[in-house]
């Protein structure tokens, strides 16, 4: 187990599937979920060079913070109880859940005065039961009835692909998320630029790389699982 190996393994693949759909690899930033594991491996992966580290819980990911500090970027992944948003909202800089109005406005009233919030829109296009996430057919109306919160900027989606053996099934998915960012991108609303994709994981990334994520959020294949 070596971050540093296994990030060079990823950004080769990144690379590989940049090349077949003439993309820039340098448009792909990678988020290193350190959900799984301790604060010194979350170390050892910004030594290694990943900038971005995700967590999907709040305590988790604020002992992280604390012990490793603005060295990195810091996404806010999981789904987010709206009583919670209080004591991380300052302290992580992007969040990719966002997935109902009360969130929404819970955000608006604890961020602080005059910064907003970089957020991705969660959507679940698979429309599995046990996924979060705005139905696809209610994404442009849920994106731009955000706008009566000041504090909020949508900054792109976001998605979970199914788990399958077969990761070419996932494709589809990937390409829906796409179609609906360009389709909000190009609505020019303020407060929704919408030009980032966070979509892939471990176990898909590179099919979400050629249908144009821009964030990847790797967790067991960089920084490994020790839990
Ligand atoms: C855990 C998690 C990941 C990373 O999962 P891996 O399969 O280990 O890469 C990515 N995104 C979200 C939302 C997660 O909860």
């Amino acid at each position: 187990m070596d971050v540093k190996d296994n990030l060079q393994h990823i950004m080769k693949r990144i690379e590989q599937s940049c090349e077949k759909v003439n993309r820039k690899s340098t448009e792909v930033k990678i988020i290193g979920v350190t959900k799984y594991v301790s604060i010194p491996r979350a170390s050892e992966a910004l030594a290694a060079g990943v900038i971005h580290l995700g967590e999907n819980r709040v305590e988790e990911g604020l002992e992280k913070r604390e012990a490793l500090g603005d060295k990195a970027i810091w996404h806010f992944i999981g789904n987010l109880q709206s009583k919670k948003v209080k004591q991380m909202i300052d302290q992580f800089d992007y969040l990719h859940s966002l997935d109902r109005l009360s969130l929404a406005k819970e955000i608006n009233k604890r961020a602080p005065h005059g910064t907003s919030i970089k957020c991705f829109v969660q959507i679940n296009v698979s429309g599995e039961e046990s996924k979060s996430g705005i139905n696809p057919s209610d994404a442009i109306q849920f994106v731009t009835s955000l706008k009566q919160f000041e504090a909020i900027e949508v900054v792109g989606l976001m998605t979970m692909a199914p788990f399958v053996e077969n990761k070419e099934e996932t494709r589809p998915v990937f390409r829906k998320l796409k179609e609906l960012k360009d389709t909000i991108e190009a609505l020019q609303l303020p407060h929704a630029p919408c030009h980032e994709l966070s979509m892939g994981m471990s176990n898909d990334y590179e099919v979400a790389v050629e249908e144009g994520a821009t964030f990847i959020r790797i967790g067991s294949s960089l920084v490994g699982n020790e839990s």
